[in-house]
């Protein structure tokens, strides 16, 4: 495709349904942030009837336009679009199985959280309070499985019944959410606190804030309605 034809459809992108214009915003910030390189990293969009909008698989996240966007049913069978879905779709699928609430999913390979889980070492929201409000107080990382595997499948629905957003060792971030826009600011808070908490591990030993303290936020945390807990006070079903 000519550069020409990319801006014209990039241009176009303000008329397009909100679920369409979200992935590509979404995916064109990905590759911005330096969270993904190559054909890394995808995106999905649960859409009514049992069908999902997704990037496709073997691209760049830089140059997605409307056309490349594909919508697949469960199994991962095109419904519509020219382009094929990325083989992490079962990941994803892991998730909105476990979580009938979950509307979007991003994964990515964000280097301060991917470099922690290299070192097998999990993103910890208890060095901040903010962060133990908005993630609670851990953000697990699955252990390192073959990709796409049964044991990588299992692990991720389980983790995804009082988790918003995982680690996966030696591989990289996903985040999941009521919608794209949470999924993708859960993502980048455990990458900002990675950050931190990487920086803080180079000069010292990171201290966490006193247990009480984070008892507390877990509180305000259910009270917002978010995690587990703040969903079974809400009402919703699981
Ligand atoms: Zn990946």
């Amino acid at each position: 495709m000519s550069s020409g034809a990319v801006h014209k459809l990039q241009g176009a992108e303000t008329s397009l349904p909100v679920s369409r214009r979200e992935v590509l915003a979404i995916a064109h910030q990905l590759h911005q942030r330096g969270w993904v390189a190559n054909h890394d990293g995808n995106i999905s969009v649960r859409l009514a009837g049992k069908r999902w909008l997704l990037t496709p698989t073997a691209m760049s996240k830089r140059v997605l336009v409307e056309n490349d966007l594909l919508i697949v049913d469960a199994n991962g069978r095109v419904l519509q679009g020219g382009r094929r879905p990325f083989s992490e779709f079962k990941m994803h699928m892991a998730i909105y199985d476990a979580r009938p609430d979950v509307q979007a999913v991003v994964h990515c390979h964000a280097p301060a959280a991917t470099a922690l889980s290299v070192l097998a070492v999990e993103v910890d929201p208890q060095l901040i309070a903010e962060a133990v409000v908005s993630l609670g107080d851990r953000v697990p990382m699955a252990q390192y499985h073959f990709p796409n595997s049964a044991e990588a499948i299992a692990e991720l629905r389980q983790l995804a019944q009082d988790h918003d957003v995982v680690t996966m060792q030696n591989h990289g971030l996903l985040g999941w959410g009521d919608d794209l826009e949470q999924a993708f600011l859960r993502s980048e808070l455990v990458e900002h606190l990675a950050t931190i908490q990487q920086r803080a591990m180079l000069a010292g030993e990171p201290r966490r804030i006193p247990r009480a303290d984070v008892e507390r936020l877990l509180e305000k945390r259910a009270h917002a309605g978010l995690g587990a807990e703040g969903r079974r006070r809400r009402g919703k079903t699981r």
